[in-house]
C-alpha cells in the first residue's frame, strides 16, 4: 500500500453484498405502505430502521416517530419497528386501542419464539448482543425471568445462571460473527453443557456483509462504511474492517460527512454500507470518490441474496380489502428498490 500522497493508482473497492436486507425493505415499504392506505399521519413507534436518510425521509411523507405507544393518539395507527417489540408493548397498544402493524423482521421474530421455547422449557437464556439496544430490549422481553445479557466476551466472568446442565445462548441478530463466537468460546468453558441456538441468529445478511468486508480489507487503505452511529450491524463492519486489515475505517451516513484528509497517501478504498442504507447514499459516496480520482471501481462479490420477505399480514389484509387482490409479492433487491423511492 502506498504510503506516500503521490498515489499512483486510486481504485475502490466495492463491498457485494452491501446496504438494504429484506428485513429493512420489508420495514420501509410497510411505512410507505401504510401512509398511501391510511393516509398521514402514520405513527412509527421508535426509528423503523437505524438510518438517519430513511427516517428524514418517511417523516417528510407523514410518519411521526416517538418513543412509546403512549405518546400514539388512542386509535391511531402505529407501526412497529423492524427490531422488534417485547409482548408488554403489544398490551400496551392493546390498552390504548391502536391499531397496529408489526414490520419485526421475521428473523428477529424468529429469535424471540427460540426465547419463548427454551424458557418454557425452564432453560437459563444467554443472550448475547448490546445491553439497551431496542432488539435485545425486544427479546428479554419475551422472558424476562430467564434471560441474562451477555454484552461481549469480558462479560462472561460474571455471567451466574441458576442449572449449568440448562443453559442455551441466543444472540442479536447484527453482531460481530468473530467476537460472537469468543463470547460462546468464553461460556462454553464455564457451561461445557451450553445449547447452541437452533440455528444462527446473527443473520444472514449481517454475516454477508461482514465476510464481504474481510475478502476485501487485506487491500484497503481506508474503509468507508455508509451507515448511522446507532446501526449496529453498520458499526460492526467498521470494527471488522480494521481487525481485517484495513489501514483505516470510518462510518459515514453521508458523502459530505467523509473527510479529504483520510485520502491522504490512500491508493485503495473500500465502500459498503449496513443493512439499513439505501443505495443512493453510497452511489454519493462513489461520485464524491470519483471526484477525487477514485474512479476505478471493482465489485467484490462475497455472497449472493435472494431472499424475501411479504409484508405484514394486517397490511396485507388491509391493501387487499382496498384492491380486492393479493399485495404484489416484495421483491428484494440488493441494489435497493425500495431506497430509490425514498430519493
Ligand atoms: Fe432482519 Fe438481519 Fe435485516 Fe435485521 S439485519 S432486519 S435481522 S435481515
Amino acid at each position: 500500500m502506498s504510503q506516500s500522497s503521490e498515489v499512483q493508482h486510486k481504485r475502490v473497492l466495492l463491498a457485494a453484498p452491501r446496504g438494504y436486507c429484506a428485513g429493512v425493505d420489508r420495514a420501509v415499504i410497510t411505512v410507505e405502505k401504510a401512509l398511501e392506505l391510511y393516509g398521514p399521519p402514520v405513527y412509527v413507534r421508535k426509528e423503523i430502521v437505524h438510518n438517519r436518510h430513511v427516517v428524514t425521509t418517511l417523516q417528510k411523507r407523514g410518519a411521526i416517530f416517538v418513543e412509546e405507544t403512549d405518546e400514539v393518539p388512542e386509535g391511531a395507527t402505529v407501526v412497529f419497528s423492524a427490531h422488534g417489540v417485547a409482548p408488554v408493548v403489544h398490551e400496551e397498544a392493546r390498552a390504548r386501542s391502536l391499531k397496529t402493524i408489526d414490520a419485526t423482521c421475521p428473523l428477529v421474530t424468529k429469535v424471540h419464539r427460540e426465547a419463548v421455547r427454551f424458557a418454557d422449557d425452564d432453560f437459563d437464556i444467554l443472550l448475547i448482543g448490546h445491553e439497551g439496544h431496542e432488539e435485545v430490549v425486544g427479546t428479554s422481553g419475551e422472558a424476562p425471568e430467564h434471560i441474562t445479557i451477555v454484552d461481549n466476551p469480558d462479560d462472561v466472568a460474571n455471567v451466574e445462571v441458576r442449572n449449568p446442565e440448562k443453559v442455551v445462548w441466543l444472540s442479536q441478530t447484527t453482531l460481530s460473527v468473530d467476537e460472537t463466537m469468543e463470547t460462546v468460546r468464553r461460556l462454553r468453558e464455564k457451561f461445557p453443557l451450553l445449547q447452541d441456538p437452533p440455528s444462527d441468529d446473527i443473520c444472514y445478511a449481517t454475516q454477508n456483509r461482514q465476510l464481504a468486508v474481510k475478502q476485501m480489507a487485506q487491500d484497503c487503505d481506508l474503509m468507508i462504511v455508509v451507515g448511522s452511529r446507532n446501526s449496529s450491524n453498520s458499526v460492526r463492519l467498521v470494527e471488522v474492517a480494521v481487525e481485517h486489515g484495513a489501514r483505516a475505517g470510518h462510518l459515514v451516513d453521508y458523502a459530505d460527512e467523509i473527510d479529504e484528509a483520510w485520502l491522504e497517501g490512500v491508493a485503495t478504498v473500500g465502500v459498503t454500507s449496513g443493512a439499513s442504507v439505501p443505495e443512493l447514499l453510497v452511489r454519493d459516496v462513489l461520485a464524491f470518490l470519483a471526484e477525487r480520482g477514485y474512479a476505478d471501481v471493482d465489485t467484490v462479490v462475497a455472497a449472493e441474496e435472494s431472499l424475501l420477505f411479504s409484508l405484514p399480514t394486517e397490511l396485507r389484509r388491509d391493501l387487499k380489502a382496498r384492491s380486492g387482490q393479493e399485495p404484489a409479492e416484495l421483491t428484494h433487491d440488493p441494489s435497493g428498490r425500495a431506497a430509490e423511492s425514498l430519493h
